[in-house]
């Protein structure tokens, strides 16, 4: 085959937020192919090659979604109507979950993958269960829904980490038994835990877990409540065989934590602790509900901590313990989850929100470290560590967000990074780049013409059928 020179793209950012170099003024960014050669800051747009395009407002790295379940869009609004718990709501998701085949569900998650591009999300960690047909059939190649998200983020132009999870149990009993499967669940599980790691195995990762340019494999355990913890050796052994990431539902309501202690009594995060699950590799999600002692073993074992404030209110299921996370050593990460709204902006600025209405004090997070969670840190725990930075060698990843909106006009360069933390939504992101290549300019996605039409089409006939 020819060797063909990697292409070489520049951009010009009015202002771009730089790792340890916070935010800067006119910085010359190069790219050669999907990766940056050159970052340098205090170069006059007149001064830079002719070709360089320019980015007017504040650039960011590429966002990371690092918890998503695509098809738990369908359920926005729907939801909303009624009062409820995260159980009622639970049903209504189920009613969803057991109406989609691999056609149907490559056009929803394109849609809503396209919905976080155009959101400034490069890349999207895919908490992926609905492995199978109805009744728990499975498909002539047993990955087909896997391989339909895997396409569908092909198809909007961003990564993915396709999270493939075990769940084999549909819950525990009030006297803490591992419960079948029934229902839409039986189309989550695969038997066993070595019947999974078989199946995973079918979806032809590398020796890195590399699944295609745009895709690699991770691994998640559902939660406590639906894998025992003999099942978890093998999802714990494929992580480390592949060097995959290794994710987690953890105390997202008071009740899996009571069930987890009248099972085995024990937290669930002392539970993954002694199942040998947690550290620098792994992402617990939600970790809402935690004891002194579960802080302590999270942040020993640098385990990360995925947090979903929007759906975590959304679900009415409490403020997690963010800032002492991170004290006791998680990196942060933050995910949409339930996709109760895209947007990675408020999610980052909950963090920060929650802490200050449950202490009194403001100013637990600095935006610095708000962003640091929705870009270099969700990367590295979506396994993708040469991501999330405007830093020469890694990817060529872009977002920039315009501050002549109603929103952030009036903004400054000294705090613009504040501004677009603090008051900035999905909707002030105008030009999105991904592996050196344009996604979304000017506000437009550029490979799905019509975000909306897409994700109504996909959309309505579910909510027809559930
Ligand atoms: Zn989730």
């Amino acid at each position: 085959m020819p060797v063909t020179a990697d292409r070489i793209r520049r951009w010009h950012a009015e202002l771009a937020w730089l790792p340890g170099r916070g935010v800067r003024s006119d910085v010359l960014i190069e790219a050669a192919g999907e990766r940056f050669t050159v970052v340098t800051p205090g170069v006059r747009c007149d001064d830079c090659p002719l070709g360089t395009a320019h980015l007017a407002g504040l650039t960011l790295p590429g966002l990371a979604n690092a918890h998503s379940h695509a098809f738990h869009r369908a359920l926005r609004g729907t939801v909303q109507a009624r009062r409820g718990t995260f159980w009622t709501w639970r049903e209504r998701m189920y009613q969803v979950a057991g109406t989609l085949d691999p056609d149907s569900y490559l056009a929803l998650a394109r849609a809503v993958y396209a919905e976080m591009t155009l959101a400034g999300i490069t890349c999207v960690g895919e908490f992926h269960y609905l492995h199978h047909a109805a009744g728990g059939a499975r498909y002539a190649d047993p990955n087909q829904m896997g391989r339909a998200l895997i396409e569908a983020a092909a198809q909007a132009g961003l990564r993915i980490t396709l999270l493939d999870t075990c769940y084999l149990a549909g819950g525990l009993s009030a006297e803490g038994v591992p419960e079948p499967l029934s229902g839409v669940q039986l189309r989550f599980g695969d038997g066993d835990g070595t019947r999974w790691a078989d199946r995973v195995s079918e979806l032809g990762a590398d020796e890195h877990g590399l699944l295609a340019g745009h895709a690699r494999a991770g691994v998640a355990i559902h939660s406590v409540r639906a894998v025992p913890p003999g099942q978890m050796r093998p999802v714990i052994a494929w992580s480390h065989a592949f060097g995959a990431p290794l994710h987690a539902h953890l105390s997202e309501q008071p009740a899996e934590n009571d069930a987890c202690l009248a099972a085995y009594g024990v937290t669930p995060a002392r539970l993954l602790d002694r199942a040998g699950a947690l550290g620098p590799r792994a992402t617990v999600v939600h970790a809402t509900h935690l004891t002194g002692d579960d802080i302590g073993l999270l942040g020993g074992s640098r385990t990360v901590a995925c947090l979903c404030p929007t759906t975590e209110a959304d679900l009415a299921d409490g403020v997690g313990p963010a800032r002492a996370l991170a004290a006791a050593g998680c990196p942060l990460s933050l995910g949409s989850d339930s996709h109760a709204i895209i947007d990675l902006l408020t999610e980052a600025r909950l963090l920060e929100m929650g802490e200050r209405l449950t202490t009194g004090q403001r100013g637990s997070f600095r935006a610095e470290e708000l962003a640091q969670a929705a870009t270099m840190s969700g990367h590295a725990c979506l396994g993708w560590p040469d991501a999330g930075e405007i830093a020469v060698g890694a990817y060529a990843d872009l977002v920039t967000v315009a501050l002549d909106t109603p929103r952030l006009a009036g903004t400054t360069a000294a705090t613009a990074l504040e501004s677009v933390i603090f008051a900035g939504s999905a909707a002030d992101v105008r030009n999105v780049v991904i592996s050196g290549e344009d996604v979304v300019a000017d506000g437009k996605h550029l490979l799905v013409a019509d975000v909306p039409a897409a994700l109504s089409a996909a959309i309505t006939p579910l909510l027809t059928t559930a």
